[in-house]
Parts: C-alpha cells; sequence; structure tokens
C-alpha cells in the first residue's frame, strides 16, 4: 500500500513537470512570434508610407526649400535589387502591375499628360530596339552601380546646396529603388505630377559598363518628338545642354576622360526623357567595370560631385 503510494506520487510529480514543461514550451513558441509580428510590423509600417518616410530619414524635399531658392532633382539611378523587394514596397516605390501581374513601368504617359500612363497607346510610340512601352522592373536591377551613383549624387547635392540651390534627391539609400515615373513626381511641388513642376532641371547620374573595353565620361542625348505634359518646344535640346555642361566639367575636372566625343545617342527613349516635366540631364560617368575608371569614381566623389553642380549652376544661369 505504502509502496503503491510512493508510485502514485512519483507519477503525479512526473505528469505535473511533464505539464510544467509542456506549458513551458507552448510559452516559448508564443513569445518568439509575437516579437516576429512586432518586427514585421515594424518593417512593414514604413514601407507603406514611404513618401513621408523616405523624407523622414531625410529632411521633407518640400520643407528643406528655401524661399527663392532654384530646386535641383538629382536621381541616383538604380538601388534595391527587384529581387529583394516585396510587393508593397514595389508598390510604394511607384512600380505598376500589367495584365499579366508583371511588376514594371510604362514608359510614356498619354501625350499631353503627365499623370495617365500610355499602357501602349496615346503615346509618342518611342521604345527601344525590339522594346515596347512595358518597362521590366527586373531591367533596372545592379550590383555595383548605385552605391557609386549614390555617392556622386551625395557629393552633387552637397555643392550645389554650397551654391544656394534646394537639391531633392529621388533616393537617399542604396534600400530604396523608386520607379523611375516615382522619381520624376519630385520635379513637382508635393510629388504631386499633377501641379506645374517647381524644379529647374531632373539631373540623371549613372555609371557605364561595357564588359571592360570602355572607358570614360558621357552623357546620354534627347531626340525629338516627346509628348508629355509641361515641357517646352526647347526640351530636348536643353536636355541635351545640361547633360553636356555637367559632362564636359567631369571631364575637365576630374581624371575621368570623355568617351568618345561625350555623347551617347541611341537612348533617346529612357523613359527619364519620355516622361520629365524640365530639362533632363541624363549622365553616365565613367565606366564601373572598368578597373582604371572604377579607381577615379571611388576616389575622386568630391570632384566628379562639384562638376555636376557647376553644370548645373551654368544651365541655370543661362536659362
Ligand atoms: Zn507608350
Ligand atoms: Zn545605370
Amino acid at each position: 500500500m505504502f509502496k503503491n503510494y510512493i508510485k502514485i506520487t512519483i507519477i503525479a510529480v512526473l505528469v505535473l513537470t511533464i505539464i510544467f514543461e509542456i506549458c513551458h514550451i507552448v510559452k516559448m513558441n508564443i513569445k518568439p512570434q509575437e516579437v516576429t509580428d512586432e518586427v514585421v510590423e515594424a518593417t512593414v509600417v514604413p514601407e507603406e508610407n514611404n513618401i513621408p518616410v523616405v523624407s523622414g530619414s531625410t529632411p521633407d524635399p518640400q520643407t528643406e526649400t528655401k524661399t527663392g531658392q532654384k530646386i535641383i532633382v538629382i536621381d541616383p539611378g538604380h538601388g534595391k535589387p527587384s529581387s529583394l523587394m516585396s510587393d508593397d514596397e514595389k508598390h510604394t516605390y511607384g512600380w505598376v502591375q500589367n495584365t499579366s501581374g508583371a511588376w514594371g513601368e510604362w514608359r510614356h504617359y498619354k501625350k499631353g499628360s503627365s499623370v495617365v500612363n500610355c499602357e501602349g497607346s496615346g503615346c509618342n510610340g518611342r521604345v527601344t530596339p525590339n522594346g515596347a512601352c512595358w518597362y521590366p522592373i527586373g531591367n533596372g536591377d545592379r550590383n555595383t552601380e548605385p552605391d557609386i551613383n549614390l555617392q556622386n549624387a551625395l557629393a552633387t547635392k552637397k555643392h550645389l546646396e554650397a551654391m544656394g540651390y534646394t537639391v531633392r534627391l529621388t533616393r537617399t539609400s542604396n534600400d530604396e529603388n523608386p520607379s523611375i515615373t516615382k522619381r520624376l513626381s519630385y520635379c513637382h511641388p508635393d510629388n504631386d505630377a499633377s501641379k506645374a513642376p517647381d524644379a529647374e532641371v531632373f539631373v540623371c547620374i549613372h555609371a557605364n559598363a561595357s564588359g571592360g573595353s570602355g572607358r570614360g565620361t558621357a552623357y546620354i542625348t534627347a531626340e525629338d518628338p516627346y509628348d508629355q505634359a509641361w515641357i517646352g518646344a526647347g526640351y530636348a535640346s536643353q536636355s541635351n545642354e545640361l547633360g553636356k555642361l555637367c559632362n564636359d566639367y567631369i571631364a575637365d575636372m576630374t581624371s575621368l576622360s570623355l568617351h568618345g566625343n561625350g555623347a551617347i545617342a541611341w537612348e533617346p527613349e529612357l523613359i527619364a526623357f519620355c516622361k520629365s516635366p524640365v530639362p533632363c540631364g541624363y549622365l553616365e560617368v565613367g565606366f564601373f567595370d572598368n578597373s582604371a575608371d572604377l579607381n577615379i569614381l571611388k576616389t575622386e566623389t568630391d570632384k566628379i560631385g562639384e562638376a555636376i553642380a557647376k553644370g548645373v549652376d551654368q544651365f541655370c544661369k543661362t536659362h
């Protein structure tokens, strides 16, 4: 009888221990789950509010505008690879889905518009060779280039601000990848493309690649016809003037040579040209896949920024 009592006690203790352990394990499983949810929420919420948050990490582009200062939009090309972006992120950064569900953006607005995408018709129809009005998001993915562009853009911003300009950057980190349409919205008050643009110019900063054989700095030329809203008759020639000014200063002030005669004439259908409401300078600063150029890009960033700023300043003072 006494032995049975001990047995029952031992079994009871074991059962209680097992129950306690189960409770503990359940608790442990619940806790990390709660933490995970909080983390997910913390990252998802800012992404959904991208515009204020992006401007929250830097001053709001609109509020930092000082009275009387001319506004320059500087666009560091590319950014976070599309494969690393969630659908929410793509949506927030201005990418859209076509009828097949693929992510990308439309190359044009309908003729005369600054808000209605062409969706394949009602535009100037200017497309890449063998291309289409649709631009798939993955076409903009790059590895080395985003940070080079960002550093050159930050240097340009510094020098333009010292010259008395207000500068809006279309991205401020390599963790962002706005669509070109979204980047161009910085030319307008409150990123509202239905309002008349308040920026003087839009400057795209890129670096080139050619499989190692190319060298030097270049700008891409615009070529009529363009038919988006807000642009004047001189849009293409002014865009080329702006690109040439910046590029010539880069060749003068840094160790980068001119690439050919400095002008790349075979990409007038770039989305930036097709949708910008203001003159658009499109720079391909050096070749990042050429070791000599890459070394210059990494060591002469400040001079590159100063050169671009001088080009922009000269353009603004003569228009
Ligand atoms: Zn189109
Ligand atoms: Zn590029």
